[in-house]
């Protein structure tokens, strides 16, 4: 038996924390314990057992929570790997890996202590608690969180300062004086997302068991007014059932299901939402088909990968349409029936209802699907349907990586080269790496798919650290879609004004509905305007917290930022100088559907971006509804551009997808490139070709004229040479190390410090830009300014990172304002 044990706790503090073992506790190394952290209780993963006494006196372990680890071995040094290259606090990436918060959650709950009852009791008797520098009104609050608190067993947070209304700084003093505690309290027993329901009770099948009269049927209609009947009607055409949120649709008071419900017409239920079945029917079984030549090899060689045992990793490249997502179930159920397990990664967005019914048909109950859509709890019980060996094959956005399937045969990325994968809040880690250093700790085959790789892995395809497999064709040997570049400054000079819709598309449009076939339009730009610019003084509308102009929605009559979600009325004068003249410039999607629906009023259109599409649901019903011929064109963001597979559409025009070519990013170009292959690949799938009208003000731009080729070996070895000459990845390692602040001084000051120091500190084979402002200057309130760290050696570059956030800590610098990005994607 072990004296002590080290404990990963999920605070922003790079190291761990030792605690003394009580006699006759038995934790588990990757199992949780709780333990008392500064004025709290915190459950925290137990990282080693041992006997050795540290410095300082060690607080005792509360409780030990699990009697096996949560965290295997294998799970336990990949996230010390993930901690050590990612630079992240070791607790914080177990919390990340862990999807059980609402077991793991810092849920506070408050209780009194004897001092407390105590205090109350005085206060009770002289009327006013000890004497305190507080004022009386101050005090009359501190007395009710007590006399709250004197009747419960330990109350959340919320319900208590709901209740006393009392503020944070308050409860924090009753904290040091005694009165009271904080204390972790598990969520693992709130229940799973719940939906009320409304259930007609005439329509239950059963019959009634006390009399007809009792329950209510068609005849007692005659007894309502037209809201309840309207309700009444609603639900039988529904079968009987509907969610309580879809009555509040109906033009019906609210008071109305109240009244239903005390008549005993209708009863309440909760029912816990039904997450993994989609309402989509399945489409043709992926193994109707034959497998394309292509298709067979990869197939074979992924198999043959996987039979040895050993790590291996591929780099399936796909051109649009070519069959990948057939090679991967096909993988995948090899795997099955070898009794071992895989997973498959998604980005955010290719879950895509279609794939989801694809991995039902294919895998039954033997599939977990983890999509961003789950709540904690559910996500937990999936978590805990793979641990007990339940579902072999795990497929899931980003955090899926970390799924605990035992005997891991294949993990397999698609669209690889997806911005996604990469977490952007700490720890700041990328699935597709994390996915590869998985799949070689446990001698597992990784499978990287794209029609696009990213740089990155083409490079490492070509120095052969990846087996290189290609589908050079389109399944059936249909062609790619013809790509017509036009011109928009040309098109500016020729019409004398500036277009949204060139006059080719807008011809090209009508050509296709006349004859019935589909239509994407891709302008990858939320809202309505995106910039609102006063013609008087030239400034622009601001977001308060970000140094953003904010976007003009127009259907919800508000302006938001992007970035940090604030929203402010619609100006009718210039924020600066009063002028009345404020002009709204620009097209954001909203704006385009409505130009769209100037120019064609006969045509069904549906738009796909962030404001339409609230949840999977919305999502999958405009897919739906393109699918079924219920629209004939649908206009969106990048959300339009990938995996889905739709026949009827032969025309894509892109209306704006090169605005990130004008940004300072390095990975610009790439990305350019990507979105315009994705949105291209949309167009043809089916029997008939497909065209693409690609607008563009950068038509010599190499990343517009390789993607309207369709030439992805002449782009890689152009922008490999760009990265070469700039040091960048891949022939560099890169870091982005920022530094925020909501007060400017801090962040000045603090960047200052630091930039001396990485000038002091010799660092040869290392280059560190900045500090400069970031180009996005102030986001969510903070300041902010960075370095960039390039060099050829990622050792050396984390060595000297690892150095600088010892350097900020003797500074004083608190950690959460100093963040380290290795690998970074974003520059921003
Ligand atoms: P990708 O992901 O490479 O863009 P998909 O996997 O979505 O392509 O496949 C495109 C379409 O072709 C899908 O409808 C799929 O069912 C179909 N398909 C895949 N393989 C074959 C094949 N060998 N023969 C006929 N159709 C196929
Ligand atoms: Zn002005
Ligand atoms: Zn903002």
């Amino acid at each position: 038996m072990s004296l002590f044990c080290d404990v990963a706790l999920a605070v922003p503090l790079d190291m761990v924390f030792t605690y003394a073992v009580p006699p006759g506790m038995e934790p588990v190394v990757g199992g949780r314990v709780l333990v008392p952290f500064r004025q709290q209780r915190m459950s925290g993963i137990v990282v080693e057992l041992h006997d050795r006494p540290p410095q300082v006196k060690t607080k005792k372990v509360i409780e030990a929570l699990d009697l096996s680890p949560v965290l295997d071995e294998h799970l336990l040094k990949l996230g010390k790997w993930i901690a050590d290259y990612y630079l992240a606090p070791m607790g914080e990436v177990f919390r990340t890996m862990l999807p059980l918060s609402a077991e793991f959650k810092r849920s506070v709950a408050y209780r009194i202590t004897d001092q407390g009852r105590l205090a109350l009791h005085l206060a009770g008797m002289s009327g006013s608690p000890a004497r305190s520098k507080r004022t009386p009104e101050q005090q009359l609050v501190e007395f009710r969180v007590l006399d709250h608190l004197a009747e419960r067993e330990g109350v959340r947070e919320e319900r208590l300062r709901g209740a006393t209304r009392v503020g944070k700084a308050l409860l924090a003093g009753m904290v040091r004086k005694k009165w009271i505690v904080r204390e972790d309290v598990s969520a693992a027993r709130d229940a799973a997302r719940m939906v009320k329901m409304a259930v007609l009770l005439g329509a239950e099948a059963s019959p009634p068991l006390d009399g007809p009269e009792a329950r209510p049927h068609t005849g007692s209609a005659k007894t309502l007014n037209a809201n309840q009947q309207t309700l009444i009607e609603t639900l039988a055409a529904s079968g009987g059932r509907l969610p309580v949120e879809a009555l509040r649709g109906l033009d019906v008071p609210r008071t109305t299901l109240g009244t239903l419900v005390r008549r005993g017409l209708i009863k309440l239920v909760d029912e816990p939402q039904d997450f993994t079945t989609s309402k989509l029917k399945p489409r043709q079984s992926p193994f109707e088909f034959e497998f394309s030549a292509a298709q067979k090899e990869a197939l074979a060689k992924i198999g043959e990968a996987v039979g040895s045992r050993k790590f291996a990793g591929l780099l399936l490249h796909g051109i649009t349409g070519s069959g990948k997502t057939a090679v991967y179930l096909a993988c995948m159920r090899q795997v099955l029936e070898q009794g071992r397990s895989s997973i498959l990664l998604v980005p955010e967005i290719g879950l895509t209802p279609a794939v989801a019914a694809d991995l039902h048909q294919v895998f039954g109950d033997e599939v977990a699907i983890l999509h961003s859509g789950l709540s904690d709890a559910e996500r937990a019980e999936q978590w805990h349907r793979i641990r007990r060996g339940e579902a072999r094959v795990v497929a899931g956005t980003r955090s899926a990586v970390f799924a605990p399937v035992s005997d891991l045969a294949l993990i397999i990325v698609d669209e690889e080269q997806d911005s996604s994968y990469k977490q952007e809040e700490t720890p700041r880690y990328h699935a597709r790496d994390v996915a590869v250093m998985r799949a070689k700790m446990a001698a597992a085959v990784v499978v990287l798919g794209s029609a696009t790789p990213s740089l990155e892995s083409y490079y490492n395809a070509k120095k052969n650290k990846y087996a290189l497999v290609e589908l050079p064709d389109r399944v059936e040997m249909r062609p790619l879609p013809e790509v017509e570049i036009i011109d928009m400054r040309q098109e500016f000079q020729e019409t004398g004004q500036e277009q949204v819709i060139s006059r080719k598309l807008a011809e090209e449009i009508r050509e296709r509905l006349e004859k019935k076939e589909q239509v994407m339009v891709l302008l990858n730009r939320r809202g309505y305007s995106p910039v609102v610019l006063c013609r008087a003084c030239g400034k622009t509308l601001q977001c308060k917290n970000c140094a953003v102009s904010m976007t003009h929605h127009k259907r919800e009559r508000k302006m938001e930022c992007h970035y940090c979600g604030h929203v402010e009325r619609i100006p009718d004068k210039c924020a600066h100088c009063g002028s009345e003249y404020v002009y709204f410039v620009g097209t954001g999607s909203e704006k385009l559907e409505e130009l769209l629906h100037g120019l064609f009023p006969q045509a069904r259109i549906g738009r796909l971006d962030r404001d339409t599409v609230r949840g999977r649901e919305d999502f999958e019903h405009a897919l739906n509804a393109l699918n079924e011929g219920a629209l004939d064109m649908l206009v969106g963001t990048q959300m339009i551009a990938k995996g889905h597979d739709i026949h009827g559409v032969t025309l894509v025009g892109v209306v704006g997808a090169d605005m990130a070519l004008g940004l300072p990013d390095f990975r610009a170009a790439e990305r350019t490139f990507q979105l315009l292959t994705q949105v291209a690949g949309r167009a043809g799938r089916g029997q008939s070709p497909g065209k693409v009208v690609l607008q563009t003000y950068f038509q010599d731009h190499y990343a517009v004229q390789f993607a309207a080729r369709h030439d992805f070996a002449g782009f890689y070895e152009k922008e490999l040479q760009f990265r070469a000459w700039m040091h960048y990845p891949p022939y560099s390692a890169i870091a982005n190390v920022l530094i925020r602040s909501e007060k400017l001084d801090d962040a000045l000051t603090w960047s200052g410090e630091l930039g001396r120091w990485f000038e002091k500190t010799r660092h040869e084979g290392i280059r560190v830009l900045g500090p400069a402002a970031a180009p996005i200057t102030r986001l969510k309130r903070d300041y902010r300014y960075h370095f960039i760290l390039k060099s050829p050696s990622r050792e050396k570059m984390n060595a000297l990172l690892r150095a600088m956030l010892a350097e900020a800590a003797a500074r004083k610098i608190p950690r959460t304002q100093v963040i380290v990005d290795v690998d970074a994607v974003w520059l921003m």
